[in-house]
């Protein structure tokens, strides 16, 4: 039986992965159709393979996409419909507006350098993801009555992807596309400083299309620092050590930064350890428009309420605090 929900308003949700969000039946149906081998063969035994409940290390966690993804990437039709069934599965949780992220580049099988997942060559580039997952999206606003936006992400290990990615989010900006992201492993070293990204990052300024950058979620405050400095983030993704830079958060809350808060997400990453006070608790004390998110780094294996009622029980917050937190998005959005 599902627990009891702790909070059943209206949701909004700024900080989705749609690669993490996919039905574990759809999984299932496209390996078996596609002839692509998946390591179990029920929705019971995927979800014991690729869920995830407790913290992993990092490449544990990249081996459960290699399960998976093969599965979706470079299929066209798998790709609409998992845009769609995200907006399905989003109505269902009571979520009134949510962006959903996603790399283009991780579900193509041409015109990407390298192929991921190692798929062979086919013909699905880039660019027809971003207008595939843009028509599911649609197509799923019209048919269950959620306003979705969309974020294209660059990946922190591969700079060379960023510069199409900004061109991807100017193409298709009138088709739910409203900002770029970067992603990925923020422990590689200066990658906020890779030419590609930076390069992508000032042409999304030129352009007007907002800009998120996940950082500070295992990285430190110097990767939030350039997040802010050199690609003009308007919202850091996690950002929990922030905190260790007190001139920097101080600045940071004075300009109104708005932190994507997870701290289911930050359990699973080891990003937070239980016996310690959660960062989310010293930002959420402060009046910095902060949200709670799901992130959904993985499959579907809870529902977007979980965070909050981990929130709310682990961390020893009243689910009011999350109240008014999403209600802020709302006003946001
Ligand atoms: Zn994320």
């Amino acid at each position: 039986m599902s627990p009891a929900p702790v909070f059943d308003k209206p949701k909004v949700e700024l900080h989705v992965h749609l690669d993490g969000a996919i039905k574990l039946e759809t999984i299932l149906y496209y390996a078996e159709k596609r002839g692509i081998p998946l390591p179990a063969n029920t929705v019971e035994e995927l979800r014991d393979i690729i869920g995830m409940d407790k913290p992993l290390s990092l490449p544990e966690f990249l081996a459960k996409f290699d399960y998976y993804m093969p599965a979706i990437a470079g299929d066209r039709e798998a790709i609409k419909r998992v845009a769609y069934e995200f907006v399905e599965m989003k109505a269902k949780e009571g979520v009134v507006y949510v962006e959903v992220r996603y790399s283009p580049h991780l579900l193509a099988n041409s015109k990407v350098e390298p192929i991921p997942w190692n798929q062979a060559e086919g013909d699905v580039t880039p660019d027809e993801v971003v207008f595939l997952i843009s028509q599911g999206l649609q197509e799923g606003e019209r048919d269950f009555n959620v306003k979705v936006r969309s974020i294209l992400c660059c990946m922190r290990h591969m700079p060379n992807w960023s510069p199409e990615v900004v061109e991807l989010c100017k193409k298709y900006r009138q088709q739910t596309v409203v900002a770029i992201d970067l992603a990925g492993d923020e422990t590689i070293n200066n990658s906020s400083l890779f030419s590609g990204h930076v390069q992508a990052y000032e042409e999304a300024v030129k352009s007007g299309i907002h800009r998120t950058v996940h950082a500070g979620e295992v990285g430190s405050a110097e990767v939030v620092q350039q997040a802010v400095d050199v690609l003009h983030t308007e919202r850091i993704g996690h950002g929990y050590h922030t905190l260790e830079n007190t001139t920097l958060y101080d600045k940071l809350l004075k300009e109104n930064m708005h932190f994507e808060v997870c701290p289911w997400s930050s359990y699973l990453t080891g990003a937070w350890k239980p016996d310690t006070l959660h960062a989310v608790i010293r930002i959420s004390m402060q009046p910095s428009p902060a949200s709670f998110q799901t992130m959904r780094k993985r499959s579907s294996l809870t529902d977007c309420t979980r965070p909050i009622r981990y929130h709310s029980q682990s961390l020893n917050c009243q689910s009011d605090d999350a109240s008014n937190m999403t209600e802020q998005d709302r006003k946001n959005s």
